[in-house]
């Protein structure tokens, strides 16, 4: 029996997990569950998982908790998040909160000693070097939970220590994938959260039409399996059956397979190592007619230029990358700015605010909040 952690659990991420806690009551257990505001639905999870605490990070009256609840400790605010990652005993603590605010939940429970299921990519994107370092300190690894690096874990699985030396990164290409330049720069919202194959939370979708996803991808990729950004290849397929791959120096090229349903890699992390049931429909290979493969294209696309010159800039560039690109996709999502104003926002507040330290957790919260300053500013002058 594993006790399991959620913070996250209102979100795409976070409800996926728990309908594998569900289809497992032998194997799981859930210890804290946390949500940013949707209470009702975060009353109706602790109702049926039955958790010692859930967290609340936007308060609500305590009178609003309802009477039947009273087994569970209810917290609010962000110390909520600390409480559910770090006090509350649990063995794994899945982080599946949307944006920078999963680093420091990160942190929080890597320091506990808790086993980390990782769908946050941001706390990898900003704080790169301090999680990988205390997560190595802490002597558990990260499972990651995002689809392409668990396809690249696990691939590395059984390679007896040889590093690949390429990883083959697969993008879907987003709903705008074959749009010019032009078009792509005055696509609509309901455009943009159109996925083709994936269903996610909304900033996520946002990234993957923008492919600031694929941007915050290789990062992500370059801290996990500490590999140069130069070895990592986006490769554009349409179809999501492949989802990632690593090449060794015999040319060997390992892939994983699938259909694109997020169960499956929650679950690798969840059971890690062993493989449970997912109740995802098994890849039928007589259906597949096409697999294509395409370069990603940095003219239409520029967030994967963009990943590569924040990483070899070093320092908050991806902090600032992440953080301007988190108040673009919201400034988007509300109608504010046209689709190729996220570019041109992140573009700027990076050249604007040159490269800032990145040595501490508070060095990153600054370059991140002077980020979203300035981006703010940039999207107040208009496009
Ligand atoms: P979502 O928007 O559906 O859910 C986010 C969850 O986090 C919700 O429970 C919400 O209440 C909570 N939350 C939001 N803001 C918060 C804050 N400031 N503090 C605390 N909690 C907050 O998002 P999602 O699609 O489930 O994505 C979660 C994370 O997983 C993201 O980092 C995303 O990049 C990553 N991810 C998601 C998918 C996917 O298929 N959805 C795939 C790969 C990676
Ligand atoms: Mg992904």
């Amino acid at each position: 029996m594993k006790r399991i952690s959620i913070l996250g659990s209102t979100g795409s991420i976070g409800t996926q997990a728990l309908d594998l806690v569900r289809q497992h009551p032998d194997l799981y257990e859930v210890s804290a569950l946390t949500a940013y505001s949707h209470a009702e639905q975060l009353f109706e999870q602790v109702r049926t998982f039955r958790p010692k605490m859930a967290g609340l990070v936007q308060p609500i009256p305590r009178s609003e908790i309802p009477s039947d609840l009273s087994f569970c400790r209810f917290e609010m605010g962000t110390e909520a998040l600390h409480i559910a990652a770090a006090e509350v005993e649990a063995d794994q603590v899945l982080v599946s909160i949307v944006g920078i605010a999963g680093l420091q939940s990160v942190m929080d429970a890597i320091h506990a000693g808790r086993q980390v299921l990782l769908a946050n990519k941001e706390a990898l994107v900003t704080g790169g070097h301090l999680v990988m370092d205390a997560a190595r300190e802490s002597g558990h690894m990260l499972l990651p939970v995002d689809s392409e690096h668990s396809a690249i874990f696990q691939c590395l699985q059984g390679a007896g220590g040889n590093t690949p030396v390429r990883i083959l990164l697969t993008a879907s290409g987003g709903p705008f994938r074959t749009w010019t330049r032009e078009k792509i720069e005055q696509a609509t919202v309901a455009e943009a959260l159109h996925h083709p194959n994936w269903s996610m939370g909304a900033k996520i979708t946002i990234d993957s039409a923008s492919m600031f996803n694929k941007a915050l991808e290789i990062i992500e990729a370059h801290w996990l399996f500490d590999m140069p950004h130069e070895q990592i290849q986006v490769v554009v397929h349409p179809q999501s059956v492949i989802h990632s791959a690593v090449e060794f120096r015999d040319g060997a090229v390992i892939a994983q397979l699938g259909v694109p349903d997020m169960r499956v890699p929650i679950a690798y992390a969840m059971a890690y190592p062993k493989r449970i049931e997912t109740g995802t429909q098994p890849l039928d290979l007589f259906s597949l007619h096409d697999l294509t493969f395409e370069k990603g294209d940095p003219v239409r696309f520029p967030a994967l230029r963009i990943a590569g010159e924040c990483l070899d800039a070093g320092g908050a560039a991806c902090t600032v990358l992440n953080g301007a690109n988190e108040i673009a996709n919201s400034a988007f999502r509300e109608g504010r700015i046209p689709f190729g104003g996220i570019t041109r926002t992140v573009e700027e507040t990076l050249s604007s605010l040159g490269t800032l330290p990145a040595d501490t957790l508070p060095d990153i919260f600054e370059a991140d909040r002077l980020a979203r300053v300035r981006a703010t500013e940039i999207i107040a002058k208009g496009f």
